[in-house]
Parts: C-alpha cells; structure tokens; sequence
C-alpha cells in the first residue's frame, strides 16, 4: 500500500460487527506501518470490541461516510461487516467511489444449500411461509427483524443478543443470548421447546452452523432466508485474503 501520513503510516477503516472484523483489526494491528480503525453500528448494547481504535455509530449515509474518509485521511477501507447489512455495503461501495479510496469486501462463504430446505427471499417471505410449515418457530434471524413476524399465531423462540425491538409475535418466548452456539446446546435447545421449524439467514461461517445440524437430525423444517446481492466489488473471503490487499492497496 502506498500514501499515507507524514510519518508513512496508513490509516485503513474495517467496517465491522463481525468475528472476522475483530480478526482482521487484531492482524493489521500488528502490520508495520498501517494504523486500523474499526467501526461499529452501535446497535448492541455491550459489543465486543475489536483491538485498537474503535468509532462507534453511523456515518450518515454515503455523503457522511465520504466526507469522514477525506476528513481522516483513510488510506484503504475493508467492509467486513454481516452479509446481510446491505445498506453499510452499499454506503461504502459509494462513498469509496466518489473519494478514490480502495475497498475490498471480506464476506464469509454462504451455507451450500440443502435440498430440503425452503429458500425465501426477504424475511417478508419467510414470514409468508411459516403458517404452512408448522406451529412452534425457532427465529434466529436476529433482533431487528422480529417486527416482520408480529402479525402471525404461531408460537415464536425469539433469540438474539439484546431484546428484539417491537412489535413483538404475541406468542413468543426470548432466549438473550450470544454465538457461538454449539451443537448440543441447539439440540437441546430445540427439542426444550419442540420446535418445529427453523428460520435463519445465510450468514455463513461455523459459528451459528450448529443449528442447521441439529434441526436436519431432528427434522425440524429450515426456512432459509438468502443473502443480498453482492455489491460488484472486489471481495475475498479469508481474512489472510484481506490482510494481503491491506498491504498493496492504494
Ligand atoms: P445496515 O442495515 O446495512 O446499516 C444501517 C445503517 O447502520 C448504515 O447505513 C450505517 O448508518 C449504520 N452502520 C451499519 N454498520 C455500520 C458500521 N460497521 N459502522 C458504522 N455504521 C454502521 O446494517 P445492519 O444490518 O443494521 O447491521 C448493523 C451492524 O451489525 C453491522 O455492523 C453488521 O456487521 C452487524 N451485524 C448485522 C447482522 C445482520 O443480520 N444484519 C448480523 C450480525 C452483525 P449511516 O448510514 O448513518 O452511516
């Protein structure tokens, strides 16, 4: 990587909220001359946070995001947030466009899909799914879209890390809790509450695979949500992959 400071230290942005963020910040904390800043949502309560310089909250959107790049002298951005934050995706794709600054995506593989699985596009169509499917639902899609399935009398487990946002399904009992999650653990946790099937994203990675596993021992229906479009943009998936393009971008 070329430019950077006075000093020839480069400053490089890691969009984060992701295990594979966390790694990524704690490797480029130790490559000489680079100087990494991650970035958090600020959507949970109590993060855990990467090592090093850490800005927590929004940008403001893609204008915010360009004019924060220039105003610290943002070397080189990896995205490495969650698949399924689309809009942080889209803002940085922008924002690095109109400022000239180089951006990779580091993005964990997706879940091969299995044959049996029912594949929906939006957490809208998952919901639409569901009242065929069964009657005890494992939602494990995460706090902020728990909204999507308010409307329907099915009973719900509800996990996520922080309580989920209402409206809330009216049957529905909420497990607080943080991946990963090991296979056992999701057994028993599904049989516990003789769920019959589960809805998740394709997140991708080892860490929340487990319940994948015990739900096809057990026969629990999987609903499937799919991830979003990819942006078009240079993307690898190993954090070595975006250590590397960390030390020639630019
Ligand atoms: P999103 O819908 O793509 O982003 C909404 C807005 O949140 C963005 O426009 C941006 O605000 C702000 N934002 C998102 N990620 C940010 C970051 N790393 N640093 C600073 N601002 C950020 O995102 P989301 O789905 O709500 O996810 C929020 C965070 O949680 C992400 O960092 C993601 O990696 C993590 N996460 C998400 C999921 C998921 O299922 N979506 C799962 C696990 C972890 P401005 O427009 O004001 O800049």
């Amino acid at each position: 990587m070329s430019g950077g400071d006075a000093t020839g230290v480069r400053r490089v942005l890691v969009l984060g909220g992701t295990g594979e963020a966390r790694e990524l910040a704690a490797r480029l904390g130790a490559e000489p001359g680079v100087r990494v800043i991650s970035s958090l949502a600020g959507r949970v309560r109590d993060p855990r946070l990467p090592e090093g310089e850490v800005r927590i909250g929004g940008f403001g959107g893609a204008d915010g995001l360009a004019a924060w790049l220039s105003a610290e002298g943002i070397a080189a951005v990896v995205d490495a947030t969650h698949p399924f934050a689309a809009a942080m995706t889209a803002h940085a794709v922008a924002a690095c466009a109109t400022s000239g600054v180089p951006l990779l995506v580091l993005r964990r593989p997706a879940w091969e899909p299995e044959p049996d699985w029912h594949l929906a596009g939006s957490l809208d169509e998952a919901a639409a799914a569901l009242p065929g499917l069964g009657e005890r639902i494992f939602l494990s899609t995460g706090r902020q879209g728990v909204a999507r399935f308010a409307h329907l009398d099915l009973w719900f487990l509800l996990r996520a890390v922080d309580p989920p946002d209402p409206p809330l399904p009216p049957r529905a009992a909420t497990v607080l809790a943080r991946g990963p999650f090991g296979l056992d653990a999701e057994r028993a946790l599904l049989r516990e509450h003789r769920i019959d099937v589960l809805v998740t994203k394709n997140s991708g990675g080892p860490m929340t695979r487990p319940k994948l596993d015990a739900a096809r021992e057990l026969g629990v229906r999987v609903v499937v949500v799919q991830r979003p479009p990819e942006p078009g943009v240079p993307t690898v998936e190993q954090v070595d992959a975006a250590v590397r393009w960390v030390r020639h971008a630019g």
